[in-house]
This record gives C-alpha cells, structure tokens and sequence, in this order.
C-alpha cells in the first residue's frame, strides 16, 4: 500500500491531532491575515492559539467576543471557508454603517491581533439539513454561510447539482465574485446567477430585485429542490414573500436571517402599560414602551447572560412563569422550548405583566 494514500490534516501536524474544536468552545484565535474582498467588506483567516483544528458544519456561526471601551461585546459571524480546510477559520465581515462590531473589526483587527471566538453554533447547515438538490439564495453579506457549503462541495468534487442565486446592490458589491466564477467554470454541476439590485452600464447580469419569475426562469425545477436563503431581514422578507407567490413548499425551504430590520420601539410597543417582575430576584420594574426584558433586567441591575442580542443564538433564554410576552426572535429558541415556557430576553417586550423565573 502506498503510505502517502490517505494522509489527513491532522497527520500533517501532529500536535493539532489531540485538540478538536468541538461544539461550543471558547477559544482565543490569533489573526493572521485580512483580505480585502469589497469596499466594505473584509475577510479575517483565523488560526487556533491552543493548536486547535476547526471542526464544524458549513454553514454555522461563531460568537465573537470583544472588550470594546471596556464593555463585553458579542456579535454573531457565520464561518465563511469551508470545514474541509480545517486549520484556520474565516469570518467575512460587512461594515455596518454606525456598526460597533463591524467597524472595530475593520479597524483594528489586524495581523498578529487575538481575540476570543465561540463555536460552533446554528443548525443552518448541510448536515443538520441535507438536500440532494440545493438551492442557495443570498443577499449581501449572507453569502457567507453559502460560501462554506459551497466551497465544502466543491472540495469533496460533489456531484449534486448545486443552483446559487446571489443578490447584491452593485457589481462591486458582490463578495467572492472572481472565486464564484472560477467555480462555476470549474463545477459543470454549480450554476451560480449573480443578480445586481442597481443597474450599471458595465454589467450584463441579471438586474433588480428577486421575484418569483426570476427564480423560476434561473431555476425552472425550482419545487423539486431545497432552498437555503440567508442575508438581511429585509432580503429575507422579499425572498419568503416571493417563493410564497408562487407556491414554493414551506417544509423545503431553510434560511438563517442575520437580522438587522426587526420593526421600530414603537411598531413592538404594547397598546397597555407593561411591567416584569423578576421572581427570584424579587424585583418589579415598570416597562418604557417597547422596551425588551433585557433592557428591563439591566436597568434593575440584574445580569442574564447574553451573546448574539437578535434572537438567533438563544443565550439568554429564560423562563417566564405567567403573562405575555411579544417576542420577535429568529430561531433562537425550538418550538420545544417555546412550549416548556422559555423565553428570549433580548427580544421579548412585555405586554402587559410578566412575571419573569430569574
Ligand atoms: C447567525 C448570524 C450570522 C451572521 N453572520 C454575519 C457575517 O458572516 N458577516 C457579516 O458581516 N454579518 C453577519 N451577521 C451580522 C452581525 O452579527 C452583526 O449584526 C453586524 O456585523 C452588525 O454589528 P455591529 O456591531 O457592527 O452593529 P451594531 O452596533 O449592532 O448596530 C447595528 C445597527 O443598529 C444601529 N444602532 C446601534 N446602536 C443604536 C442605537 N443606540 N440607536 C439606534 N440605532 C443604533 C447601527 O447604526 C447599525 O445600523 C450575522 C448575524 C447573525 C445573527
């Protein structure tokens, strides 16, 4: 037998072979390079200080912790490389204009810099939901959970017939544009149709926003397939709305929202006055309109543990005993947990009185 036939990663650097990144790990990563892919947007290769190899699932999200003016922030980044190139991790990064994350990320992270990463995490991937006919639809910086899967497929020379719709606003918006190319010319099986929102003189794509004819004219066996959608909330919104018109079964279709157009204070206020009392610490706080248990919990000095603050990756889940709560999460919590009487502080508004096992 040829002893070169199966040589792995961890065979390449013996000291990573004991140290797996496992669910849920907290770990300091050091950054070794940042790459410029758009005018706003940067990718950061992150290796493990402790040696570690990154195991997770294309299409998952890591918590990035950061100490910001001397306060504990956490966001939420979905890995962008692919769980086949398990020796460094990278994140891709949108500027959020007025972003505190975004932009420090920006910033300040540089090579040589350290910083603390927790992962993996979401169930918005291939293993948890396997399609044999995928449908990728992006907008914007949610490519990046797609481009995982993708460049997972493609490494492994995986044979399914991949269809990929990207939305972004601008040709010199779209993130990975000469790599999506280079894979779509090299994968017979991967057709990927970019599609610009504004019109520009230099580009021959697809133009204006996503609509139903659209998707059946790039994807005519559309209904057979899975759909994977991810990007914006408002990008979310158009994507659900147009599959809906035309009658694309819901039981086929995944997406993970990155969030950012839940509905204003006063859309989620409540029509009577709120308060929530906070049973274990025997403390009542009279709610300001649309105000969320978390802002309520912090004003009365009581700590609940909170990471994505969206709704996403459920850390500050608590239990409610009695009342109603409006609660604008986006998979943070399953249907199971739900109905056990949990809820998410960071996006739950009282209406009314609640009272809170905390
Ligand atoms: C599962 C998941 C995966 C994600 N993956 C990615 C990814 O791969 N790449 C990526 O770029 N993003 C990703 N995101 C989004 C990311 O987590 C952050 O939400 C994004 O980077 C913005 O964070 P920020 O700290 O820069 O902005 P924030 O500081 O959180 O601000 C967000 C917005 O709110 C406004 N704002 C902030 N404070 C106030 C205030 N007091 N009053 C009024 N407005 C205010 C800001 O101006 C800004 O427009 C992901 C999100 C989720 C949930």
């Amino acid at each position: 037998m040829n002893a070169h036939a199966s040589v792995q990663a961890s065979d390449l650097v013996p000291a990573m072979r004991q140290r797996q990144w496992a669910q849920k790990t907290r770990d300091v990563v050091l950054c070794r390079r940042v790459i410029d892919e758009t005018h706003d947007v940067k990718t950061f290769v992150l290796t493990s200080a402790a040696d570690r190899m990154f195991c997770f699932s294309a299409g998952q999200y890591v918590l990035v912790h950061l100490r910001i003016n001397d306060t504990a922030v956490t966001r939420c980044y979905s890995v962008s490389s692919p769980p086949t190139r398990p020796l460094d991790l990278q994140i891709t990064v949108k500027r959020t204009p007025g972003g505190l994350v975004s932009n420090w990320l920006h910033d300040h992270l540089r090579p040589g810099s350290e910083m603390e990463i927790e992962g993996p995490l979401g169930s918005f991937n291939l293993d948890e939901l396997p399609s044999q006919k995928p449908v990728f639809l992006s907008g914007g910086s949610g490519v990046t959970p797609i481009m995982s899967m993708l460049r997972a497929l493609t490494d492994r020379a995986d044979d399914r017939e991949v269809r990929f719709i990207h939305s972004a606003k601008a040709p010199g918006d779209i993130i990975f544009r000469s790599e999506l190319d280079a894979l779509a010319a090299r994968f017979p099986n991967v057709q990927v149709a970019l599609v610009c929102s504004q019109g520009d003189p230099a580009w021959t794509g697809s133009t204006g926003r996503i609509d139903g004819r659209m998707l059946l004219s790039l994807v005519p066996d559309l209904h057979t397939r899975t759909v994977f959608a991810c990007g914006p909330e408002g990008y979310m919104k158009t994507a659900r709305a147009c599959l809906d018109a035309i009658g694309f079964p819901p039981e086929q279709y995944h997406e993970e929202s990155f969030g950012g157009s839940n509905g204003t204070r006063s859309e989620l206020a409540s029509a009577i006055p709120s308060s929530v009392r906070f049973a274990r610490s025997g403390v009542e706080h009279h709610c300001t309109p649309g105000e969320t248990v978390l802002e309520a919990a912090r004003k009365c000095g009581i700590y609940i543990p909170t990471a994505c603050q969206q709704g996403v990756c459920g850390t500050c889940r608590i239990t409610k005993l009695s009342g109603e709560v409006a609660m604008e999460d986006l998979g943070g919590l399953t249907p199971e947990e739900k109905s056990a009487g949990y809820v998410l502080a960071c996006c739950s508004r009282p209406q009314g009185t609640v009272l809170l096992d905390i």
